[in-house]
């Protein structure tokens, strides 16, 4: 080494902040060094690539391209060689001496009265988060070019560095980290391994640990599709999810815009939350150019799509781009809605495809779906079509979607109609149907406790308003009537209604007469804009006290029982009233309304008992 080849530089001044801050401030993930260093390796190997498909006077052109990692436990250093692109004089005083980065110097204005230490997850100084452990760096390298310097770059992080020739350099950087005393663990060979097994397993060139391969999963999701089996997709989703299991759906897809995606998603077999675990934490990990950002990033999916597994990978996100600042960026806000739109397609496209296998899928995973259409309106449509349930028109245990009901759906009709209740028997039986099936309406059957409250989420679906046929305000047409049917006249019909309103004031809203009933004789209707059964409970159970509620009386004046009441109300007004009574009972009982189950059990003795006599 001669000395005038030595020359010793200032940082810019610009530098000089930032690594005081890299250095003073960053206390968390100090081990992402490794991953920066491997990245930039990477990088160079990538450089090198494409350079020797223009040049054909490459030094040392037949090295191997590949990254090797070395840790010396005694001298306490980690060693990151690449046989790369490599730097000379200039470059090195270039990339490693000053900042190219035009935010970089207003943030640093910003951020000198205000603590923001998180400058790595802003800007890529990947380099600088070395002196987060080291108390001095070197960097050794040699250039690509057939004319080069063999050179030495050396800073302890402070206020300059010092570049000078040495000999026998291969090509290619080695840069060799110094440890303090305090971080010595990233000399220890299974600590590192670790790291870089957690953040580099994807790199696309070999990497070693003191002469092992470490990384030795392919970045599948960056490879075509038809290059891919079955087999390695399987063998992917087992290892990066941990998983035994054969991925039920797997669904692989990039994009160009408006963002540079490559998705590889997984839905399990099972719904592991429905086998009683808890609440997964979210399963597809984030990468940028096959290094690993956050494997649990919290805003990247919405949270329904937590049972998801699998990479996403996009080359626009910052690298060091942080878990903090990820979950607000404007830029994983788009890539979260991309990818959801993406998924839920894939989805409509296999259940039309494959019902059989979608309707497995659904039996597992709806709870998910239906989450999703009260979380996230953006998607409510799309989510919506994806419902599957029986109604008034399929067979038993066959489903039927939204859109089977719009293809259906009776000219001039402009609502849809579904019930939830706990069986698809016990609503056919049930009061609220009877009008609807008189005048050839579909009413969708949900049996799930859920549904009552996805479905008032949803509220419409294409232009068409979901309702409730338990509501009171659905305007159904009159029936036409039959021969011979018997029914009270208008009079009798005001006759008892006028006494009936006063005689159950008490319990119910109003009492009228009104055309839905077919087989019952009183209906209890839940007035339209009063919250259901599952949001009163859900109200009680969250101390509110649910608003008092009264419901909405419909009697069917051609019903017999109906009839005879009309006749006995004023000759026999106790037992009319027992009547009434347990009519009332019956009816708010079907309408899920709180009753006193023990009151009612008394007065059908009592009525019992008036009978026999
Ligand atoms: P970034 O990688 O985001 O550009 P870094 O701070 O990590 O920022 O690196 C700064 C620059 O230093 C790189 O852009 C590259 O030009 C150069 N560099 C770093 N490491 C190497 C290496 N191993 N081989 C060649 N050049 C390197
Ligand atoms: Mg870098």
């Amino acid at each position: 080494m001669s000395k005038k080849d030595s020359e010793t530089k200032e940082f810019h001044a610009e530098v000089r902040q930032l690594l005081d801050i890299v250095i003073h401030s960053l206390y968390t993930d100090r081990e992402i060094f490794i991953r920066e260093l491997i990245s930039n390796a990477s990088d160079a190997l990538e450089k090198l690539r494409m350079t020797q498909l223009t040049e054909n006077k490459v030094f040392e052109g037949d090295l191997p391209i590949e990254v090797n990692i070395t840790t010396d436990e005694t001298a306490k250093t980690i060693t990151i060689a690449d046989y790369g692109i490599g730097m000379t004089r200039d470059e090195l005083s270039e990339n490693l001496g000053t900042i190219a980065h035009s935010g970089t110097k207003a943030f640093l204005e910003k951020s000198k009265d205000g603590a923001k230490p998180d400058v790595i997850g802003q800007f890529g100084v990947g380099f600088y988060s070395a002196y987060m452990v080291a108390e001095r760096v070197e960097v050794y390298t040699r250039s690509w070019q057939e004319e080069g310097e063999h050179l030495r770059w050396e800073s302890d992080g402070a206020s300059g560095y010092t570049i000078d020739e040495v000999e026998g350099q291969k090509r290619g950087s080695r840069v060799v980290v110094h440890l303090k005393e305090e971080h010595e663990e990233f000399a220890k060979t299974e600590r590192v391994r670790g790291i870089v097994e957690r953040y580099s397993n994807f790199v696309g060139f070999p990497v070693h640990l003191n002469g092992e391969r470490v990384n030795t999963v392919d970045a599948l999701w960056l490879r075509s599709k038809k290059e891919i089996t079955e087999e390695q997709y399987k063998e992917f989703y087992q290892f990066t999810a941990h998983a035994m299991d054969n991925p039920r759906y797997t669904m692989h897809f990039s994009a160009d815009a408006p963002l540079a995606i490559n998705a590889l998603l997984f839905v399990p077999e099972e719904n592991a939350e429905r086998m009683g675990l808890g609440a997964q934490p979210p399963g597809v990990a984030l990468y940028c150019r096959k290094v690993l950002i956050d494997s649990q990033p919290e805003g990247l999916l919405p949270e329904w799509l937590r049972f998801l597994r699998g990479v996403v990978d996009s080359e626009d996100l910052p690298l060091n781009i942080s878990r903090e600042s990820m979950q607000d960026t404007a830029l994983v806000r788009k890539l979260s809605e991309v990818i959801t739109k993406r998924f839920l397609k894939f989805l409509v496209k296999q259940s039309g495809d494959s019902p059989a296998d979608y309707q497995k899928f659904y039996e597992r995973f709806s709870r998910f779906l239906k989450e999703g259409i009260v979380a996230s309106p953006v998607h409510q449509e799309l989510l919506a079509g994806l419902l599957r349930f029986e109604s008034s028109m399929t067979d038993s245990k066959e489903v039927t979607s939204l859109d089977g009901y719009l293809d259906r759906i009776k000219e001039g009709q402009e609502e849809i109609y579904f019930l939830v209740g706990s069986t698809r028997a016990v609503l056919e039986k049930g009061p609220y149907f009877e009008g609807f099936r008189a005048r050839g309406l579909e009413v969708a059957f949900f049996t799930e406790a859920v549904d009552d409250y996805v479905l008032e989420g949803l509220r419409e679906y294409k232009g068409k308003k979901l309702v409730a046929a338990n509501r009171a305000g659905i305007e159904l047409e009159d029936l036409p009537e039959e021969k011979g049917e018997e029914s009270l006249s208008d009079e009798e019909t005001e006759g008892l209604i006028s006494w009936l309103n006063p005689a159950l004031e008490s319990r119910v809203a109003r009492v009228d007469a009104g055309k839905r009933l077919v087989n019952h004789p009183m209906v209890a209707l839940l007035p339209e804009d009063a919250p259901n059964a599952q949001m009163r409970a859900m109200m009680e159970a969250m101390g509110q006290g649910a608003p008092e509620m009264k419901a909405k009386l419909e009697i069917n004046p051609r019903h017999p029982l109906i009839r005879q009441l009309a006749a006995i109300q004023e000759d026999q007004r106790d037992l009319a009233t027992k009547v009434a009574a347990q009519l009332t009972d019956h009816a708010l009982l079907a309408a899920g309304m709180e009753v006193n189950t023990a009151e009612i059990a008394e007065g059908m003795t009592d009525l019992l008992g008036e009978l026999l006599d």
